[in-house]
């Protein structure tokens, strides 16, 4: 069965799925934006679970549980910040996606929620962001055929219809103007 890829507006901590993607920093002991709903939404066990990781460097990612969540697991992954890309900000936020989907294939997780990882406090221009979630993903899927569903969960509408117009190209398509 092919995986489906698709992208919905919404609030990532209410998605009913295995796991859902933390956009966290590097001490992964909660801030604000997606991080902060998690942590609010998961409840104070989810920071006891955190301060036992021991952080997480940028472009990696960490697993814990959902605790308070529909979802069981959460992946945190750390984006990195935007400097202007030319200071390999590319590769790392490729990295969070990837590496994401490789802790959660080796946990048999088979339904996956991203939010648009690095686009918030950490200044990502969210088109170029989009693009490498997008093609990040596609390319993973070429080598893992472990999933069934992967969401692009965007907190607004216009963070969607990015997301729809890249997902509705066909994969190595050039980005169409906006
Ligand atoms: P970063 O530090 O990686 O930039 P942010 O949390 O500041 O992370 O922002 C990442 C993205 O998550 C932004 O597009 C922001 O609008 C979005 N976001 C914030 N809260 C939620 C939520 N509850 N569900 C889904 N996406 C969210």
């Amino acid at each position: 069965m092919p995986t489906t890829v698709r992208a919905l507006q919404g609030d990532i901590t209410q998605l009913p799925v295995q796991a859902i993607v933390n956009a966290a920093n590097t001490s992964l002991l909660g801030g604000g934006g997606v991080d902060g709903a998690i942590h609010r939404a998961a409840g104070p066990q989810l920071l006891e679970a955190c301060r036992r990781l021991g952080g997480c460097a940028t472009g990696e990612a960490k697993l814990s549980q959902g605790y308070r969540l529909p979802a069981a697991y959460i992946i945190h992954t750390v984006g990195p910040v935007w400097h202007g890309g030319n200071r390999g900000e590319p590769a790392l936020l490729a990295s969070c996606y990837r590496r994401s989907l490789e802790l959660a294939a080796a946990q048999g997780i088979r339904r996956l929620a991203f939010p648009s990882i690095g686009t918030g406090v950490y200044g990502y221009p969210l088109e170029l962001a989009a693009q490498v979630a997008v093609s990040t993903v596609r390319a993973a899927l070429e080598e893992f055929n472990e999933f069934d569903e992967l969401i692009f969960c965007c907190f607004s509408a216009r963070d969607l219809q990015l997301y729809q117009r890249l997902l509705a190209a066909p994969p190595g398509a050039p980005p169409s103007p906006a």
